[in-house]
């Protein structure tokens, strides 16, 4: 059996982060990358760009096979680990081949969460998670199709801009009251949503895909609300889960879990990246946090971790679109709406520019902010300060009430 001193799992941002960050320290172990996908590191933040034909797609990639081999980090693509025994320190992988390691670090990210409907899996039922899914949008955006869009969150919005750029109709399918209801308050949502209507981007709320009609090519969806939308291509947009299989006891609610240090409660063993449900001491509680920035910060973290650093990991990242113009989204904290937070809407300019606080037990744990970039300082420091806002909660709606008077 193959013994390493490294072994990552996941070569994104934060798994090769981690890889660099340990051989730049001066780490002289052997590091083995293990990724399910083709490629070297690319961007999925650069997807979007490179669906649209706004840059070639070689563009997305960050490392050559130049660099892994100058830093000596072995990448074995197209392979997934199927399962760690945590007590013999060993992953296993397709083929059955076991890898012992004496450090472990999972970052395996997200897959897309799986659509339940008959004619999912047709071939122009399209994803925008992977560089091959970026290559077929690419490829199927030309004039004349006309796209429905499952689903009103970020990834939503990425397909509608795609669209509206290559001049394909597109019809966005919310099932919730409002747009992006799992994240944005009414406010918020309305004004998105009319950003994309002013782009010719149709809406439907409240409506459910109920059928996709296939007859040889897509030929439409048929909504809950009995509307037939015609179409010739689906781009499902329902968010991504943690590959959780592998990783036995290690499942949390929403990711694999660590601590406040992204260790995880087996010995050597840490957790990085959108996979991570951990201890997260800026907001309070244990949570997941889904963007580069942070899957960048706890690689380099974990990178410190394995060569012996004990720090927490304690850092507040954001989450920024500004695909249609007029609703630039700033996400800040906790962005879900947790069942037992509460929300307050401050409208600094009606329809334009809000600021929306997530509070939970008397403290500010999100905000999103509407074309309010300058207000970023402010409402991070509210989050990362812990202040107390118990009791004067409705001030935080009210825009004549400095936020830095709390
Ligand atoms: C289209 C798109 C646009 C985005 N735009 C933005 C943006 O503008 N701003 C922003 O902040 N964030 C954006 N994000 C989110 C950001 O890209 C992610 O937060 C970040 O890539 C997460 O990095 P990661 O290393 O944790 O996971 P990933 O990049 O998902 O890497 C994990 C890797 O592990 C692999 N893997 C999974 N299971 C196994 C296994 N069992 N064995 C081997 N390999 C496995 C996966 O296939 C994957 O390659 C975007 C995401 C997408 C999809």
């Amino acid at each position: 059996m193959r013994e390493v001193e490294i072994l990552i799992i996941g070569g994104g941002a934060a798994g090769t982060t981690a890889a660099e960050t340990y051989r730049v320290g001066g780490g002289q172990g052997d590091v083995v990358i293990v990724s399910d996908e083709a490629h070297q590191l690319y961007s999925r933040v650069l997807l979007p760009h490179a669906a649209k034909g706004k840059i070639s797609p070689e563009k997305a990639f960050l490392k050559n096979e130049a660099w892994y081999a100058e830093k000596r980090i072995e990448l074995m693509r197209g392979r997934s680990v199927l399962r760690v025994d945590y007590k013999r320190s060993i992953a296993t992988l397709d083929g059955d081949e076991e890898i012992s390691y004496k450090k472990l670090l999972i970052a395996v990210g997200g897959k897309p969460r799986a659509w339940q409907m008959s004619g999912a899996d047709h071939a122009d039922v399209l994803q925008l998670q992977t560089y091959e899914d970026a290559i077929k949008l690419r490829e199927r955006l030309v004039p004349d199709m006309r796209m429905a869009i499952v689903g009103s969150g970020f990834i939503a919005i990425e397909f509608a801009a795609a669209c509206v750029e290559k001049g394909v109709k597109a019809t966005l399918i919310n099932r919730g009251p409002h747009f992006w209801t799992s994240a944005l308050g009414e406010k918020i949502g309305h004004a998105v949503q009319a950003a994309l209507e002013a782009k010719g981007v149709e809406v439907r709320n409240g409506a459910k895909v109920a059928a996709v009609e296939v007859e040889g090519g897509i030929s439409g969806v048929t909504l809950s609300t009995g509307e037939t939308v015609p179409c010739n291509l689906v781009g499902v947009g329902i968010g991504i889960e943690t590959p959780m299989e592998p990783f036995g006891d290690l499942r949390g609610t929403q990711g694999l879990l660590a601590d406040a240090y992204l260790k995880a409660s087996h010995e050597n063993v840490w957790v990085a990246g959108d996979c991570a449900e951990y201890d997260d001491e800026v907001v309070g509680f244990r949570r997941v946090v889904g963007n580069w920035a942070n899957a960048i910060a706890q690689g380099r973290h974990v990178g410190q971790a394995l060569l012996g650093r004990h720090e927490k990991f304690v850092l507040l990242t954001g989450y920024s679109t500004a695909v249609f113009p007029g609703a630039s989204l700033l996400f800040l904290g906790e962005s879900r709406m947790l069942p037992e937070a509460q929300r307050y809407e401050r409208v600094l300019e009606d329809g334009k520019k809000i600021v929306e606080f997530r509070t939970l037990g008397g403290r500010v744990i999100g905000a999103t902010l509407l074309n309010a970039v300058d207000q970023r300082a402010a409402a991070a420091a509210l989050i990362t300060s812990g202040v107390s806002v118990a009791g004067r909660e409705s001030d935080l709606a009210d825009p004549h009430v400095p936020l830095d008077g709390f």
